[in-house]
């Protein structure tokens, strides 16, 4: 086991600024935020897309002493990553970034695509799901693909697609598309609450984490003693959602949902002392929790890039 190390200042911002529909537009280069941490016998690598900065018109529930307090300018930034945890001789992937950026992300690593064994989903938004399939073809022809059973049944449910306006459909059919590319190695599980986290293979754990979308999971990752909570979308918004986890984003599926899982997990992690590693927290997307500073939140301090090492 290794020391990590942490840093207090709030955040590394790297990137550019501007905002797309996904709230982050890749502006760098594959390698420059790439970083892997040891944590136990476990290795975990950035995939990083880049940075962008969220606005308030986002947030739901958030007041303007909320917003005065801790993003007075009202910005805050935003990532987008995957991540590759190598665990014993398996090389798994936590979601799938956005498209060809996420391979090139790899190849910094030294890894191809036909090397990732397993593919965990937190759930399947584009920003997720991207390089899953390219030009239509499977990317990952060695990879076990995990799915919440919640968010299978969501995407593969017609009645669903059909109240949607036709131009939001092509989410549906693309996520039909990715179940069919990987149907023979797809594995469709039904999580546990985090208190009884249900076990996929050796080591890793999913957790439901039920209201960014229908089906959205987090996955805990234990080696040697030590644990990596990969939360995927369980925050957007770090620098109002930590200190006032009551305040949701308008991409939240359910967010009252959302708002009641975010409040459940971030006090489970924080008492229990886990790495978190997040797919919209920005650089070096891990970190943990401090004491808790206010009385309803958290004080979520980065991991150092000083306690990480470049490939
Ligand atoms: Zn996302």
């Amino acid at each position: 086991m290794k020391t990590k190390f942490f840093k207090s200042n709030l955040l590394n911002i790297t990137g550019c600024a501007v905002l797309c529909m996904f709230f982050c537009v890749p502006s760098l280069k594959a390698q420059d935020n790439a970083i892997m941490f040891d944590i136990g016998a476990m290795t975990i690598s950035l995939l990083s897309e880049g940075e962008g900065q969220g606005g308030t018109n986002i947030l739901i529930g958030a007041t303007d002493e909320m917003i005065k307090k801790v993003i007075p300018d009202g910005t805050f930034p935003i990532a987008t990553n995957a991540f590759m945890v190598e665990l014993g001789d398996e090389i798994l992937l936590f979601d799938a970034g956005y498209g060809q950026k996420t391979i090139d992300n790899l190849a910094v690593y030294g890894k191809k695509a036909s090397d990732i064994n397993a593919i965990f989903m937190t759930h399947f938004h584009g920003d997720h799901t991207g390089s899953l399939l390219i030009n239509n073809q499977k990317s990952y022809s060695n990879a076990t693909l995990y799915v919440s059973k919640p968010e299978y049944d969501y995407y593969m449910n017609d009645a669903e697609m059909m109240a949607l306006p036709e131009n939001r459909r092509s989410a549906f059919t693309g996520a039909r598309n990715i179940f069919n590319a990987y149907k023979d190695k797809l594995v469709i599980f039904t999580p546990n609450e985090i208190e009884r986290a249900t076990e996929l293979i050796p080591g890793v754990k999913s957790v439901a984490a039920y209201g960014h979308t229908p089906g959205h999971v987090g996955y805990i990752v234990e080696s040697a003693g030590q644990k990596i909570f990969l939360w995927g979308d369980l925050a957007h918004a770090m620098a109002i959602q930590m200190p006032y986890p009551e305040v949701a984003v308008s991409y939240d599926t359910d967010p009252v949902k959302a708002i009641a899982i975010r409040q459940k997990l971030l006090k489970y992690v924080a008492e229990n002392g886990m790495i978190v590693a997040g797919a919209h927290i920005p650089y070096p997307g891990v970190g943990e929790f401090g004491k808790q500073t206010m009385s309803n939140g958290y004080n979520f301090i980065y991991m150092c890039d000083c306690g990480g090492r470049t490939p």
